[in-house]
């Protein structure tokens, strides 16, 4: 118990996550020949929820694979920029930084196409991954597309049995793509293997139906927590709509801000970097019953995160500070 205290005390970064780390390549409009253009923009909801939680001045640290070429190096560079700490990077020759084009269909509906057959972002092996950054840190953050192939799936998955191990707070997001798994049992199978240590887990309302059957929140939420008792912390967001949350038995909702919307690429992650930012000013403090306001407030933040960011083009560019925060959500946040 005194070397559990010592640890904690001696945490030098407040969340590590590991997971993909990959190119977006956006539509940019047209050339003089008439051409379709495409972005580069760096990707990867794991990188997104760290480099938002970066811009709240949190300590941050990520954990995965790209490629030894110019896109691997680039978003080298973007994690440092954005000042995401990059000795859990590697490097792997064994394939290319993995790449995805997004399409705009004419309804302003979004397609992928990915290249990652193989991609570097899944060649990240166990032997890889920098276990005294977990050990140095208060949360560990993972998704599920890290899950889909080998050699990284067996990382995430050892990584996590790691973290909580040694008394991390384990953060969760079954990320649901269907396209990236082999089928749609493996997609369900695999996302619910990762709750098994989860203590927060976020789902948007089509991964809660996927999981559980139901988009009923209620219903849903409470089945998945019946089921996974560890999952202390359960959210549903709802884009506009705001997001949805339950703790034990206590849950709350709480409405989205109303902004003026450019580009909703990086809005969950922004989220649940807002929830992450909220639960690291509460660890250290002895586990207690949430009350339904504390909950509400926690919403108000971590909403007013998901809205700024959906109010800039790209996600990383547009994560909110801690200011615009405030200044969204006002009284809603005060607990
Ligand atoms: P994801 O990006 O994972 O699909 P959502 O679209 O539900 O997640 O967005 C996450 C959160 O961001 C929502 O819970 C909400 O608080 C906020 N948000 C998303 N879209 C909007 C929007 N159009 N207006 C205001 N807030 C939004």
């Amino acid at each position: 118990m005194v070397a559990e205290d010592q640890a904690h005390n001696e945490c030098t970064r407040d969340v590590v996550a590991l997971g993909e780390l990959l190119i977006d390549f956006t539509p940019h409009g047209v050339s003089d020949q008439g051409q379709l253009l495409f972005e580069r923009n760096p990707g990867g909801a794991p990188a997104n929820v760290l480099a938002a939680l970066a811009k709240l001045q949190c300590r941050t640290s990520f954990i995965g694979a790209v490629g030894e070429d110019s896109f691997g190096y680039y978003l080298k560079d973007v994690l440092t920029l954005s000042k995401i700490g990059t000795e859990g990077l590697v490097f792997t020759k064994e394939a290319g930084t993995t790449l995805a084009f997004v399409h705009l269909a004419a309804d302003g509906d979004r397609s992928f196409s990915f290249y990652r057959q193989p991609g570097a972002d899944y060649m990240l092996r166990e032997e890889d991954v920098n276990l005294e950054l977990i050990r140095s840190a208060s949360i560990f953050h993972y998704g599920s597309i890290s899950m889909t192939h080998e050699p990284s799936r067996t990382a995430t998955l050892s990584a996590a049995a790691y973290a909580k191990s040694r008394g991390l707070l384990i953060s969760y997001d079954p990320n649901l793509r269907l396209s990236l798994w082999e089928n749609e049992q493996t997609a369900k199978d695999r996302m619910t293997e990762g709750l098994e240590y989860a203590d927060v887990v976020k789902l948007s309302e089509e991964e809660l139906l996927f999981l559980t059957g139901t988009s009923e929140l209620e219903l849903g939420t409470k089945q998945l927590t019946e089921q996974y008792p560890s999952i202390g912390l359960l959210l549903v967001t709802l884009g506009p709509g705001g997001s949805y949350c339950r703790a034990g038995n206590i849950t709350a909702s709480h409405g989205g801000f109303c902004v003026e919307v450019q580009d909703t690429t990086g809005a969950g992650d922004a989220f649940f970097a807002g929830i992450l930012f909220t639960l690291l000013g509460k660890l250290g403090h002895a586990q207690k019953e949430w009350t339904m306001q504390e909950l509400r407030s926690m919403l108000a933040f971590a909403n007013a995160m998901g809205a700024l960011a959906t109010t800039g083009k790209g996600a990383i560019p547009s994560m909110p500070t801690i200011q615009e925060v405030r200044t969204l959500a006002g009284a809603d946040i005060a607990d």
